[in-house]
């Protein structure tokens, strides 16, 4: 009598078992939106951005008289290694979108392309505010601005809100640099609950006194 084949012979009758365990296992992950685990697999699922996450530059608004741009911290990302390339262009800049000192919102690389800001989440949109808002690193304000201006602040929520609605993120959705990662960014002087709180309310209506320089049409759009 030969028994050396029998274990072999019940872990081949393991293999539909393990199939369907599989099987079940992508269906769950697929039903949860593809929201958790390492981000090839939520990629994988997902094919579209899994949230926001906000930065600040941690550096002066101002370089040389001009305002700090997206075409400036493009330059600046050069050498970082973060780049990509998306439909023929090569895209340094890590962040999605770049919301000057004056409020002003400028496209980064295109929301299509991952993400080089936060490590382990190129999946979620990045937006980075210009200035330093940490209370430690900009005790004395030396680099302006010193917190969100009031200016970044109405920008960044019409932002935020116009991805809200096209991707149907949450205020779930949203998080900062800090809470993925051993930094303070976008620093201690960004509201971050205040800013939640804003969004949770009901949108205001779109006539305001102050134009909104942000203009869903800019995305992916190049860079002047
Ligand atoms: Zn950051």
């Amino acid at each position: 009598m030969k028994r050396s084949g029998e274990p072999r012979q019940s872990l081949q009758n393991l293999w539909p078992a393990l199939l369907l365990f599989g099987a079940i296992l992508t269906v769950a992950w697929a039903g949860a939106g593809g929201r958790f685990g390492p981000e090839w697999l939520r990629w994988l699922f997902r094919h579209r951005p899994a949230g926001i996450i906000i930065h600040h530059t941690a550096s002066d608004g101002w370089r040389n008289g001009k305002l700090l741009d997206a075409a400036m911290v493009d330059a600046d990302h050069a050498s970082k290694g973060w780049g990509v390339t998306y439909k023929g262009k090569t895209y340094h800049i890590a962040y999605h979108y770049l919301i000057l000192a004056d409020g002003k919102v400028e496209p980064g690389r295109p929301e299509g392309a991952r993400g080089g800001h936060t490590r382990g989440h190129g999946d979620y949109l990045g937006i980075c505010l210009v200035g330093n808002f940490s209370s430690r690193d900009n005790a004395d304000g030396r680099m302006k601005p010193d917190r969100p201006t009031a200016a970044q602040m109405e920008s960044l929520t019409a932002l935020i809100r116009d991805l809200m609605r096209r991707y149907d993120f949450t205020t779930e959705d949203i998080y900062r640099h800090r809470d993925f990662a051993q930094t303070g960014c976008p620093g201690d002087r960004f509201p971050f609950e205040r800013f939640i709180a804003t969004l949770r309310e009901p949108e205001p209506g779109v006539d305001s006194e102050r134009p909104v320089t942000y203009n869903g049409a800019v995305t992916g759009a190049p860079r002047p």
